[in-house]
């Protein structure tokens, strides 16, 4: 579905993402970890054209990824992004942070984008707040929005960028508890996160990143019981 194909990117002289391989395949949920620097956040912006990248390709569902206008815009709705920091849209209902895009980019009948905006919020466990403003809901809550704002867009994929590392403990699994979810009904979806026991519960793959390389990838029960590289093994035991 999203193949990268020698990718790298640079950031001045910083080498932030150097010959990044890398095919996520459909219903796939990848897991993607690695120190702090380590270009995590950069791949995934790579993916929906947030960063441009300067070799390599990168293509969904066999597509490059355009360069701009129209088509930029259809493949920002077909590679949701959830954030670290939400970002709902302030002065917006909870309904209408969900239903915009759909409206906006999509073209839905407001009616239609309404109905399926409730089913959406029923499905992250937030219907009854649909009337608030962001800033009324827990952190939680807001990531469940964020959620539920991706999904509205029937987006082929899902960027996750550490989307529960800005939570209180006790919201964190709440948001985990969705995505996991999202994860058994078959949603295409690339996490990054520092959350152990989600990698293990709903990856398909984990990929380990230092120093702007894919340093292995192996599924869940390897990379945890035998990590093949030192920085791995180093990674792990420090936050493990
Ligand atoms: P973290 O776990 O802290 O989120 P990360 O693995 O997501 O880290 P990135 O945010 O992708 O890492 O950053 C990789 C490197 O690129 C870091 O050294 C960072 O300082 C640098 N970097 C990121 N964005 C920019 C930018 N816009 N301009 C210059 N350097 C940047
Ligand atoms: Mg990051």
């Amino acid at each position: 579905l999203v193949v990268l194909s020698a990718v790298n990117k640079h950031y001045g002289d910083l080498h932030v993402l150097r010959d990044i391989d890398l095919t996520v395949h459909a219903g796939e949920v990848l897991v993607v970890i690695g120190p702090s620097g380590s270009g995590k956040s950069t791949l995934c912006r790579t993916i929906n054209r947030l960063e441009t990248i300067d070799s390599g390709s990168i293509t969904v569902d066999g597509t490059p990824l355009p360069e701009e206008g129209k088509a930029l815009a259809a493949l920002r709705s077909e590679v949701g992004m959830v954030f670290q920091s939400f970002n709902l849209f302030a002065h917006k209902t909870i309904l209408e942070n969900v239903t915009l895009g759909p409206i906006k980019v999509r073209g839905r009948d407001k009616a239609a984008a309404r109905t399926a905006g409730l089913a959406l919020l029923e499905r992250v466990g937030i219907a009854s707040q649909a009337d608030k403003l962001p800033a009324q809901l827990s952190g939680g809550q807001q990531q469940r929005v964020a959620i539920a704002r991706a999904l509205a867009m029937e987006p082929k994929v899902i960027l996750f960028d550490e989307p529960t590392s800005a939570l209180d403990p006790e919201m964190i699994n709440e948001v985990l508890d969705v995505m996991t979810q999202l994860a058994k009904d078959g949603m295409t979806m690339v996490v990054v996160t520092h959350e152990m026991g989600f990698a293990r519960r709903a990856a398909d793959r984990v990929v380990f990143m230092d120093a702007g390389q894919i340093v292995e990838q192996a599924t869940p029960d390897e990379f945890f019981a035998h990590p093949s590289s030192d920085r791995a093994k180093d990674f792990l035991s420090k936050i493990l």
